[in-house]
């Protein structure tokens, strides 16, 4: 039998933690052969809560669960961990000023990176979710220098099951036949999601998107804008944020990162860039990936058009204002 891997959750008192917590005692992030260590953290106000899914988590008997922590210490919490999901963070809250939250979010990325660069596993691999994912992740980053840089990622794989999801519901085909949309740049409203590599299988043979589609106005406009759009349409419709895509999503993040991407599939994660594609180095930037033996690398030599440039370029801007905001927060 495996060995179990330790699974550090941060904020797991929240709504995407309870969420993700079952998931990832079921297999679902790490396969269902391989044996998990829960380790939960709160802030103290969650304390409570969280020990309400502690036991949860007991009473559940999930047979490939074999210890869960629930802690409000930091240190106790990144103790060994293998795979750290970040999703703690400080919320937007009315009036709140772009940069006040910035500037909370620093200092908790700042904190963690120290306490998972002294005591998580030497090859522990770091997801990002809580935002603004990108820039809390480079915050993470400079702030860990001994975790190797491919260690560290942020989740736009929410974004590019939305753009699967979307293909999937206008071809009225299953989610599961579709492959190779794009997710570029920022976790946010600039995102640009791209379908010009995406591909259906439909009896038997891979067709491009745009063939199928063959409406390039609602691909370039309408597309976009919903899958750019679609975390405000839930909170719209459910009053709550998308909590279990969310945790669906950093599963599937997790999951391919380390056990493989298929042959000829890619998925979209948020990276530290190496000037693929002409994006400045030094920004954590959604790009096409491919994994194996867990590690990830960037999917090279796609045509981009003018259109797509354009798109690329601008949410590769945001992420250099929202670094320098970042920066000046911490100074
Ligand atoms: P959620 O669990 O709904 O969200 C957590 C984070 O994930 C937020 O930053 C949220 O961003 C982000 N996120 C990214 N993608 C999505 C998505 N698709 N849908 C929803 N959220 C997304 O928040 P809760 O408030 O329920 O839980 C947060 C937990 O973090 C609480 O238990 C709290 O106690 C804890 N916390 C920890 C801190 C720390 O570690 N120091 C500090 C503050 C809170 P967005 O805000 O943009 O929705």
């Amino acid at each position: 039998a495996n060995a179990p891997l330790r699974v550090l959750v941060t904020g797991a008192a929240g709504q995407i933690g309870y969420a993700i917590v079952p998931m990832i005692a079921r297999g679902v992030m790490l396969g269902p052969d391989q044996p998990v260590i829960l380790h939960m953290l709160d802030i103290e106000p969650a304390a409570e809560a969280l020990n309400g899914v502690k036991m949860e988590m007991i009473d559940a008997a999930f047979p490939l669960l074999k210890g869960v922590i629930a802690t409000t210490d930091v240190v106790e919490a990144c103790m060994g961990v293998n795979v750290a999901v970040m999703v703690g963070g400080f919320p937007r809250k009315e009036g709140m000023e772009r940069k006040d939250v910035m500037s909370k979010n620093v200092s908790i990325y700042k904190a963690q990176a120290s306490a998972l660069e002294k005591h998580a596993a030497a090859d522990c691999k770091v997801l990002v979710v809580a935002n603004p994912a990108n820039t809390n992740a480079l915050i993470l980053k400079e702030f860990a220098p001994s975790i190797p840089e491919k260690n560290i990622t942020c989740l736009t794989r929410l974004d590019h099951n939305r753009a699967l999801g979307q293909i999937s519901e206008r071809l009225d085909v299953p989610v599961s036949d579709v492959k190779n949309v794009i997710i570029w740049g920022n976790h946010s409203s600039t995102q640009y999601p791209d379908v010009n590599h995406a591909t259906v299988t439909t009896s038997g043979r891979e067709k491009p998107v745009r063939e199928l589609v063959a409406d390039d106005q609602w691909l370039n406009t309408e597309f976009i804008t919903t899958v750019q759009q679609r975390g405000a349409a839930i909170i719209k419709a459910r009053k709550m944020s998308s909590a279990l895509s969310a945790a669906g999503a950093a599963c599937d993040h997790i999951r391919d990162w380390v056990l493989g991407t298929p042959k000829g599939t890619w998925v979209s994660m948020g990276v530290y860039s190496d000037g693929s594609y002409g994006i400045q180095p030094g920004l954590i930037y959604s790009f096409p990936v491919t994994c194996e033996k867990g590690n990830w690398s960037i999917v090279q030599g796609l045509k981009i058009d003018e259109f797509s440039r354009a798109k690329m370029d601008a949410t590769a801007k945001e992420l250099t204002e929202e670094k320098s905001l970042a920066y000046s927060c911490l100074n």
